[in-house]
């Protein structure tokens, strides 16, 4: 169970926020001992309301990048905001900060600032449909857009003709995405597609090649635009639009979540030719034009470009899992690690290897109990403020959780 206060607050929100909590941040689904509420975030850790501390394996669920609090990016941030922040125009952050998004992602020419992750796919959509004036959008089956009626996971509240345009293709898989362009006809606007196969519960996929590569070919073939939903893996795989190792360059790609390490700005990249359709659509909003977040995204960006954050995080991500397989091993744990290292979903799954839930949850519920914030069925990341030493925490954390998982989880 969370604490004594956590549970009090969780009362008091019952009563004054729907459901208790909204969206991707509800406990509901999780272990009971994960808290609602926290009150502190510095470096690698959060405190939650009762002072528990907790090694933070979700990273905010993507956006701290660098560490909670991290003093040059929240400089950067203070300076801005002591002189000009939401106001009757734009500042000059906003050029500064659209060249330095052009001189670090390959495929961009232009950049448009929004708030969100749903922001950029929403403003992706519309760019795409304004481009030919077309309607048909392929949406790879499962994979998560965020929260407008045309993508949201929950359909309540939504009509069918929300979704009245979009064709699903199976993710990496050829035939899948050429059946959608052939059903699309001369009506195809856009293929979506994220970095790699992260969505929730199920083992996550890293991209084949042949099939970004098709996707480019097609969308060339028929004079359509390629999106890369890169909200949550953006600057994780690489310093670049995450399939670039690919020699993939989409036209547009969607950015969120890391790129002012917890500050609140997203971003539409795009190249020349999808420039005259994206200054043609209208896009806004009240605090699209922030200067501070944009302050703070300049700032993320140099660290970005500058320190070796990739390489750390990619190496302690092998660490966590080569010592997870082995505590597996040895305790006869059925783990599931799959996708980037640095962006692992870590999973109990069965015989079948699907998602044990329960287990998952129990595991899960185990590690938040023991200091470590893991989630059970949603990809994780490693941030580039944790040790090896915060590493090596998390695994005795989950050695000891092995060991009394049987006990724990009758089959
Ligand atoms: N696209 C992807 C791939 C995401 O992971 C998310 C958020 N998890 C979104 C879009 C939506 O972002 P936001 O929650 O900031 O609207």
């Amino acid at each position: 169970m969370s604490g004594k206060v956590d549970q009090e607050l969780k009362l008091r929100a019952g009563k004054v926020i729907p459901g208790g909590m909204y969206g991707h941040q509800s406990v509901a689904l999780l272990p009971p001992q994960a808290p609602q509420f926290f009150v502190r975030a510095k470096g690698a850790y959060l405190w939650d309301a009762d002072g528990q501390r907790y090694t933070d394996f979700m990273c905010g669920y993507g956006p701290n990048l660098f560490g909670y609090c991290h003093p040059d990016i929240d400089a950067a941030y203070a300076r801005q905001m002591a002189e000009i922040d939401v106001a009757t125009g734009p500042t000059p952050r906003i050029v500064e900060l659209a060249e330095a998004f052009v001189e670090t992602v390959t495929h961009a020419d232009w950049a448009i600032f929004c708030k969100n992750g749903t922001d950029t796919t929403s403003m992706a959509l519309l760019t795409a449909r304004a481009y030919r004036d077309r309607k048909k959008v392929l949406l790879a089956s499962g994979a998560y857009h965020g929260a407008a009626p045309w993508c949201t996971p929950v359909p309540a509240g939504t009509v069918a003709d929300d979704r009245a345009h979009f064709i699903y293709y199976q993710y990496n898989d050829v035939q899948s995405l050429e059946n959608a362009v052939a059903e699309a006809g001369d009506d195809l606007a856009a293929i979506f597609a994220s970095p790699f196969k992260h969505d929730v519960l199920v083992d996550q996929q890293l991209p084949n090649p042949a099939y970004a590569r098709r996707a480019r070919e097609l969308c060339d073939e028929k004079d359509a635009l390629l999106l890369v939903d890169d909200v949550r893996a953006g600057f994780r795989i690489e310093r670049d639009c995450s399939w670039n190792h690919l020699g993939v360059q989409p036209d547009l790609s969607g950015w969120g979540k890391a790129i002012a390490n917890g500050h609140p700005i997203s971003c539409l990249l795009g190249n020349e030719r999808a420039k005259q359709a994206a200054s043609r659509i209208y896009v806004t909003g009240s605090f699209w034009f922030a200067g501070a977040a944009m302050a703070a995204s300049l700032e993320t960006l140099r660290l970005i470009r500058t320190t070796d954050y990739l390489e750390r995080t990619v190496a302690m991500g092998n660490r966590l899992r080569e010592g997870l397989s082995s505590i597996a091993a040895t305790r006869d744990l059925h783990l599931s690690q799959t996708g980037p290292v640095q962006m692992p979903l870590i999973m109990i799954v069965n015989d079948e290897g699907n998602c044990d839930f329960a287990k998952s949850s129990t595991f899960a519920g185990g590690m938040i109990a023991g200091g470590v914030y893991f989630h059970p069925f949603h990809n994780m990341f490693i941030g580039a403020a944790m040790t090896d030493a915060d590493i090596d925490h998390a695994l005795e954390v989950a050695d000891k959780v092995a060991k009394t998982f049987r006990e724990r989880t009758p089959a």
